[in-house]
């Protein structure tokens, strides 16, 4: 019995939410006195796997899985996880992830809970604290099905190293009942620069920036951080910055390990979708507004004169 991680890949290259999630993976090994296995879709990156806690790695090659297919990537895992007895499967947080996970809970008969943030409570029973409410409250859910899935949170656990070492062996699932008559056509990246999603810092501008001329200042910062940019909902609304930067309850979920807000009062709505950042900075002219009792750091002061010094001083590292 062992447990089996999905290591997510993106042109070859295993993303770093997959190790993410075999470290997490190997956290509940440990909890369960069993071993990490990480099935790998058409990537031969396996040189880091051992290091975050996979023994073993079962690596796929077949040219039908060079495009993601929820259905039959769903059939790789569970046959996977049938071929190593393995009672708990772990995916990450990514669209692909979610996509397949539903296929893969009918076919392992498992319960499945998604953007879990920690390692289980309890392996017997199985409770898992997970988000709920776009990141506003915490629940702790038991899984009763014999077989669990569990979708780690981005950001959620960590890149923990372990002294593992992995053996690789080859795995060939039955791909047969599969005839592929759907397939991602292409894919068009919006932009070149770090996604929201992928970011481990964003840089997020509100009303206080006055106009979309003033955006300058926050591309310089993000850019020295090699972090993405943000907005608050009025600003999209406004057309100042795209709608693919809209953050909060009605936007896009951040949970970045650092989230600098500059000229956002933070409402609950703004709120509700980057509770989930490790560290929250806010830079607002404003001492009484709200954002300040929600972040780790703030700075009163005005935006125009603070971001721009906080950029240099940056430069300088
Ligand atoms: P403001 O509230 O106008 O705040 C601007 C801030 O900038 C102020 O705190 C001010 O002190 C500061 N400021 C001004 N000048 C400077 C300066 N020179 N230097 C530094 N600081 C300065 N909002 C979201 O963001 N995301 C959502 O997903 C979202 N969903 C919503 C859903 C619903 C159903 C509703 C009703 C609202 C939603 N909102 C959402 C809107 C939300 O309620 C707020 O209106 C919005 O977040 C405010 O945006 P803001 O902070 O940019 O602007």
């Amino acid at each position: 019995m062992s447990i089996i991680v999905y290591t997510e890949s993106e042109e070859g290259k295993i993303k770093k939410i997959a190790l993410e999630a075999v470290a997490y993976a190997k956290g509940i090994a440990d909890q369960m006195g069993t071993s990490v296995t990480a099935v790998t879709v058409n990537s031969n990156d396996t040189s880091e796997l051992g290091k975050y806690g996979a023994s073993k790695v079962l690596q796929v090659s077949n040219d039908k899985l060079n495009k993601f297919n929820a259905e039959a990537y769903a059939d790789v895992l569970a046959q996977a996880a049938k071929n190593e007895d393995a009672k708990v499967v772990v995916l990450t947080s990514s669209a692909n992830s979610k996509f397949l996970a539903p296929a893969l809970a009918v076919n392992l008969d498992a319960g499945y809970v998604p953007n879990v943030v920690s390692l289980p409570e309890s392996t017997s029973p199985f409770k898992v604290k997970h988000n709920v409410f776009t990141n506003k409250a915490f629940a702790v859910t038991e899984i009763k099905t014999d077989r669990k899935i569990i979708g780690l949170g981005k950001n959620s656990y960590g890149l923990k190293e372990s002294e593992a070492a992995a053996s690789t062996e080859a795995f060939s699932p039955n791909l047969d009942a599969h005839d592929f008559d759907m397939e991602i056509v292409s894919v068009d990246k919006a932009t070149e620069k770090v996604t929201i999603a992928d970011a481990e810092v964003v840089v997020s501008g509100g009303r206080g920036l006055k106009g979309p001329e003033n955006w300058g200042m926050l591309e310089d910062l993000a850019k020295t951080l090699g972090a993405a940019t943000a907005c608050s909902k009025p600003v999209s609304d406004m057309g100042w910055r795209p709608h693919s930067e809209h953050v909060g309850q009605t936007g896009k979920p951040v949970a970045s390990n650092l989230y600098i807000a500059v000229g956002i009062s933070g409402a609950i709505q703004h709120l509700a979708g980057i509770n989930a950042s490790k560290v929250k900075v806010v830079i607002n002219n404003d001492p009484e507004a709200p954002f300040f009792k929600a972040a780790d750091y703030g700075m009163v002061g005005d935006a125009f004169e603070i971001v721009p010094k906080l950029t240099e001083k940056l430069k300088e590292f």
